[in-house]
C-alpha cells in the first residue's frame, strides 16, 4: 500500500510553525484528555491536537474497516492490534483530510470546533497500556564504556555481546509520560569498610538516552518472528529516558542484572511516531563483525538516522545541552531485537515496548548517560549557570529531543522530559 502520507510535497491547510516536529508528513498517534475531560486517541499536526474519536464519529473514516469505538479508548492497544494495513489506511486518510485544497473539514466550522484542540487545551496521557517492557543493550559504544567503568577496560565487551542482542525484562508499571516528575529513589548501595551496605537516597542518579519501539501482536506462544517480517510488527517509536540509579545498580546487578536501580521510573515521549513516517530516514547500521547467526541476518538500511539530544535545566535556570547522539549508532537493529526476542517462542503482544538501550556515539559529547559523559564523576559538566554536574541533582529537569531531517523534511518526537524531586525519607 502506498504511503501517500509521506509525500514530501504535501502541505496542510492548518497553520503550522516553521521547523515543527509535526508536519503533515508525520501524523503520530497519542492519547489525550480534552478540555471537556474526555479521553480520546488523537494525532498532531503543527501545534494542533486532532481528536480522532470525533473525526470517526463524524464519518471522516468511512470506507475504512474500524470498530465504532476504536479511537474512544484510553490506549492505542486495540488500534495497534488492527495491524499495519489499518495503520496505513488511517494515516493516509488523516493526511488527505488536512491536505491543502481539501475543504471538506476546513469549511465546516462546527466540525473543526469538535476536532481541533490547541496544545494548552489537552493533557497528554500514556499512549499505550504497556503489557511487557524489555530493555536492550544494543549500542556497542555504551556497552564498551559501561563494561570499562563497572568491570574491566581490558575486557569491556563480554564475548556474548557481539553474538546476541542482549536484553532484560523491565517493569511496565513505572513507565510514565513526558512531564511527569520523578522521585529520587532510595536504596542499598555498596558496603564500605565495615561491610554494611549504605542506605538512603541515590547519590548517582542518571538518565539513559534511548529510543523505544512499540509492537503489535507478532507471534503466538511457541512460534517465532522471522527477520524478514520483523518490521511489519513494529507500530512506531517514542523517545525514552530509562532513569538509572548507578549506585543502587552497581551493588545489586550481579548476578541477575538490573532491578531497583532501573525500575523506579522510565519516561517516554507521548506521541508514537510510526515506523512508516520514518521510512525516508533509513540508513545503514555499523558493520557487524563477526557476522550474526543466520536467523539475525538482514538486508541493508535497517537503522534510522534520528538526531538525539539531552539537556539539563536547573530549577528556574536555562537549559544546557549535554549530549548529542544518533539512533543510527545502534549496533543491533530493531528488526534483530524483535527477531531475537521471539526466537525461543516468547510471544510479543500489542502495546509491548522495547527500549534500545542507551545510545552512545563514538565521541565523548555523544555519550547517552552522565555515567559516560563525566566518566563516573571524574570529569564534571559545567552548566550555563556555572554550576557543575557529575550526575542529576534534585529539581533538575532532564529534557530529551529526537528528530530526523533530510531534504527539507523534518519529522520529530517533541520532548521527553522529567523533573527530579527530592527523595521521600
Ligand atoms: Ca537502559
Amino acid at each position: 500500500m502506498p504511503l501517500t502520507a509521506n509525500d514530501p510535497s504535501r502541505k496542510t491547510w492548518l497553520d503550522t510553525p516553521p521547523n515543527t516536529d509535526f508536519p503533515i508528513q508525520n501524523i503520530p498517534f497519542g492519547v489525550f484528555l480534552t478540555r471537556d475531560d474526555i479521553i480520546t486517541i488523537g494525532t498532531r499536526i503543527g501545534d494542533y491536537a486532532i481528536d480522532l474519536g470525533a473525526l470517526h464519529q463524524l464519518g471522516y473514516f468511512s470506507g475504512i474497516e474500524l470498530t465504532d469505538d476504536i479511537f474512544l479508548q484510553d490506549s492505542l492497544n486495540d488500534f495497534i492490534a488492527d495491524g499495519r494495513k489499518t495503520w496505513r489506511l488511517v494515516r493516509n486518510r488523516i493526511s488527505d483530510i488536512f491536505l491543502e485544497g481539501n475543504n471538506e473539514l476546513k469549511d465546516n466550522t462546527a466540525h473543526c470546533n469538535d476536532i481541533l484542540f490547541t496544545l494548552d487545551e489537552i493533557e497528554m496521557q500514556l499512549p499505550v497500556d504497556v503489557g511487557d517492557y524489555t530493555d536492550f543493550y544494543a549500542s556497542k559504544e555504551h556497552a564498551t564504556n559501561v563494561g570499562s567503568l563497572f568491570r574491566d577496560p581490558e575486557n569491556a565487551l563480554l564475548p556474548n555481546w557481539l553474538r546476541i542482542p542482549i536484553g532484560y525484562h523491565g517493569r511496565s508499571s513505572s513507565i510514565i509520560t513526558s512531564g511527569t516528575p520523578i522521585r529520587r529513589p532510595v536504596g542499598q548501595t555498596k558496603p564500605g569498610d565495615d561491610g554494611v551496605p549504605g542506605f538512603g537516597p541515590s547519590k548517582l542518579l542518571d538518565f539513559e538516552l534511548e529510543m523505544a519501539f512499540i509492537t503489535t501482536d507478532s507471534n503466538d506462544l511457541g512460534k517465532r518472528v522471522s527477520i524478514s517480517e520483523a518490521e511489519d510488527y513494529i507500530f512506531g517509536l517514542v523517545q525514552f529516558n530509562d532513569w538509572s540509579a548507578r549506585d543502587i545498580q552497581a551493588w545489586e546487578y550481579v548476578p541477575l542484572g538490573p532491578f531497583l536501580g532501573k525500575n523506579f521510573a522510565s519516561t517516554i515521549s507521548p506521541w508514537i511516531v510510526t515506523l512508516d513516517a520514518l521510512e525516508p530516514f533509513r540508513t545503514e547500521g555499523p558493520v557487524q563483525d563477526p557476522a550474526p547467526l543466520p536467523y539475525l541476518q538482514h538486508g541493508k538500511n535497517k537503522n534510522f538516522d534520528i538526531e538525539l539530544q539531552v539537556a539539563i535545566q536547573p530549577e528556574g535556570g536555562e537549559e544546557t545541552v549535554v549530549a548529542n547522539s544518533n539512533f543510527k549508532y545502534m549496533y543491533w537493529s530493531m528488526a534483530q531485537q524483535l527477531t531475537h526476542h521471539t526466537v525461543n517462542g516468547c510471544n510479543v503482544r500489542s502495546g509491548d515496548m522495547m527500549g534500545s538501550g542507551t545510545i552512545s556515539g563514538p565521541t565523548k559529547d555523544s555519550y547517552g548517560s552522565m555515567l559516560e559523559l563525566t566518566w563516573r564523576g571524574q570529569d564534571p559538566i559545567t552548566l550555563k549557570d556555572g554550576s557543575q554536574r557529575k550526575f542529576i541533582n534534585d529539581n533538575d529537569t532532564v529534557i530529551m529531543r529526537a528528530y530526523c531531517e533530510k531534504d527539507g523534511l523534518r519529522i520529530g518526537f517533541g520532548e521527553c522530559s522529567g523533573k527530579v524531586l527530592p527523595a521521600l525519607l
